[in-house]
């Protein structure tokens, strides 16, 4: 689809940001002039998947379109147990009723934060095992998204009897869209097995991950997306899928497991959670939709073009020395705040602020992942500053033009051409106790 867009004026865009309480999640969204909040559920669905929703079998149970959706997925993974949920977290929701349990040691690579949520309102542990290489911005390595086996055998060590299962997210989102090595699903996988563990994959942006194994894993460059999708689920015993990121559809997810015992178990919760079996929580229309949505983007081609552009708009970042996660990720550019707003303390959060100045300057919305995200500690309620402070500028999938990227750019660079000038940032009003970045009130920190 093409959207109208309107511009707005810096006097327009100065108001509405102070009736948001400098929260860009409350700006309404014709208040946004070129939107990068998220690639969620906000691609453009192609010619085929519109067709392919005027196919929609609306059956409650046994309909012709879980079928189809089933046996597409169990093609492209293996698996051959199959849920559809309403999106990534009702995925999360009906499998971890069934696994997690309280007390529970649930290792990974930096949990998603409601992967992270589910896992702790079921007073169990996400612990992140992460490569600490994660950490450096300014290391440029291939797999920055791996977990760091020595960290996972001392969970399994400490914990063997309380590890429900290994979760892997791939790619690795909260580490700046980075991803997993073929080689580092391998050692998992080793490593589970000597355990006795399962594996999940928390497949989002599976498509993606693949991508990068073909362009940056050695041996990988001349096998298709489709071999290595397949090498990477071979390696694992299900996943959990947010359709609304690499199946490009507006919503949507599902639950997908070679073991019987788990659909069984998982099944229990679908229907009360979510809906019966054959839909769960989706239309049949949608399913038809992120059939073919997962199909075309297990092309190369398709892949391609998306991760082409993101790199497009890191490299103009490169000519003007911007400083982000690097290399770039899949779906975003994450730029380190404290890098650009180094005379904003960061008791005054300065990627909130470099959210907030970029949207003044060109009425581009980001989204703040850093120490308001992060939330306060459980125990002391003091603020978490000793993680990454950024602003992540994601991208949609089909959505918008390389243009738009030049916009982008030259808006940061103007910024970044003045960054001196900026010593004040934001100071909180209100907030609430949990995931707070959703819906805190802040106001400039002037004395
Ligand atoms: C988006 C996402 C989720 C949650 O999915 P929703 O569809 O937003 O509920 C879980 N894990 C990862 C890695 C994600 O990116």
């Amino acid at each position: 689809m093409v959207e109208p867009i309107r511009r707005s004026t810096r006097e327009e865009r100065e108001r509405w940001l102070k009736e948001a309480h400098y929260n860009l999640f409350m700006l309404r969204a014709d208040q946004v002039y070129i939107d990068l909040l998220t690639d969620s559920g906000t691609g453009a669905m192609s010619d085929r998947q519109w067709s392919a929703l005027m196919m929609g079998d609306e059956s409650y149970a046994g309909a012709r379109s879980f079928f189809r959706l089933k046996d597409t997925v169990e093609r492209l993974t293996g698996f051959e147990y199959f849920i559809p949920t309403h999106q990534g977290r009702a995925a999360e929701n009906v499998l971890f009723s069934h696994l997690v349990k309280e007390g529970d040691y649930v290792p990974g690579n930096s949990h998603f934060d409601t992967t992270k949520g589910h896992i702790e309102s079921r007073k169990a542990h996400a612990v992140d095992c992460t490569v600490d290489e994660a950490l450096d911005t300014q290391l440029e390595v291939p797999f920055k998204g791996n977990v760091d086996i020595a960290k996972l055998e001392k969970v399994l060590e400490e914990h063997n009897d309380r590890v429900p299962f290994i979760i892997v997210t791939v790619t690795n989102n909260t580490a700046g869209g980075q991803p997993v090595s073929l080689e580092n699903l391998r050692q998992v996988r080793r490593v589970g097995d000597k355990w006795g563990k399962r594996v999940i994959l928390d497949s989002a942006r599976f498509a993606e991950n693949a991508y990068f194994i073909k362009t940056r894993e050695e041996g990988q460059g001349d096998r298709t997306i489709r071999e290595i999708v397949r090498e990477m689920f071979d390696l694992a015993d299900g996943m959990t899928m947010s359709a609304k990121k690499d199946g490009i559809v507006n919503m949507g997810g599902f639950i997908a497991t070679r073991h019987e015992d788990w659909y069984e178990g998982a099944k229990r919760f679908c229907i009360p959670f979510e809906g019966y079996l054959t839909y769960g929580g989706m239309n049949g229309r949608d399913m038809e939709a992120l059939a073919v949505g997962l199909e075309e983007n297990t092309e190369y081609d398709n892949l391609h073009t998306r991760i082409h552009q993101v790199e497009y708009l890191a490299g103009l970042l490169d000519d003007f020395g911007i400083p982000y996660q690097r290399p770039a990720g899949g779906h975003a550019i994450f730029v380190d705040a404290t890098r650009v707003l180094t005379h904003v303390p960061r008791e005054e959060f300065p990627a909130q602020t470099l959210a907030a100045q970029l949207y003044l300057e060109g009425g581009i919305r980001g989204c703040e992942i850093g120490y308001l995200l992060a939330d306060r500690d459980p125990v002391t309620r003091e603020n978490r500053f000793y993680g990454l402070d950024l602003l992540r500028l994601a991208i949609p999938r089909r959505v918008y033009t390389d243009n738009h990227m030049n916009v982008i750019a030259v808006a940061l660079k103007n910024l970044f051409d003045r960054r001196e000038s900026i010593t004040r940032g934001l100071r909180i009003v209100w907030e609430a106790e949990l995931l707070r970045h959703f819906t805190v009130q802040l106001a400039p920190a002037v004395d």
